[in-house]
């Protein structure tokens, strides 16, 4: 079965592919089929914008698609960045842009108030108005520096709760199997085998 991951972002593309990784299903990427188009992410929710963004895909591919939005939530900074993640420190913040605004926010936050949680919400779309939501939760804390190369975002900040180490310490399959994503996609992955393909 064919299902289409509506994004262009590489790591997320490789992280999903392991961890839908199926004979029966053969996963397409944007590229994969030429769409050039970008979906603004203009929800208040991580369930708007997984479903804005499967549904305005799944019209334009008529397959089933897959969408998800993720934030991270900061219990101190009132659940910043949140739903706002991507954007924080401004419209074409870079990775590390986002990185800097969150540590100077928190400064002068005691470690034992840096506690918070990456999570995100997967849209199956199916087809005319049949969707599905699915979600994972990866709770931990923000260290007071970057560690680590690997991964992508926030990555470096964060270190998941049972672990003295941040996500971007992590080999891919590691932080795959404790992840926010990796959760989501896990449930996500499950619906497509038992409820999709048959
Ligand atoms: P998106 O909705 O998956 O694009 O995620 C929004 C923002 O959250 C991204 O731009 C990243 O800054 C951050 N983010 C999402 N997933 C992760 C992750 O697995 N690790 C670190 N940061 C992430």
């Amino acid at each position: 079965m064919k299902i289409l991951i509506a994004t262009n972002n590489k790591h997320k593309i490789i992280e999903i592919k392991n961890i839908l990784n199926n004979d029966k299903i053969e996963l397409l990427t944007l590229s994969d089929l030429s769409i050039d188009i970008e979906v603004e992410e203009d929800k208040d929710t991580l369930e708007g914008n997984a479903l804005k963004k499967a549904e305005e895909m799944y019209k334009i591919a008529k397959i089933p698609t897959i969408a998800d939005d993720t934030g991270l939530f900061v219990y101190s900074l009132n659940n910043e960045p949140g739903v706002f993640s991507s954007r924080y420190a401004g419209e074409n913040a870079t990775y590390d842009d986002n990185c800097i605004k969150l540590l100077n926010a928190m400064t002068n936050i005691p470690e034992e108030n840096r506690r918070a949680y990456f999570k995100t919400v997967v849209c199956i779309y199916e087809n005319d108005d049949k969707y599905n939501f699915f979600d994972g939760i990866c709770e931990g804390r923000i260290s007071k520096k970057k560690h680590g190369e690997k991964g992508f975002g926030y990555d470096p900040l964060f270190i998941p709760d049972g672990f003295d180490k941040t996500y971007a310490e992590m080999s891919e399959k590691e932080k795959n199997s404790i992840s926010h994503r990796g959760r989501a996609f896990v449930k996500a992955g499950d619906f497509i085998v038992n409820k999709l393909l048959n």
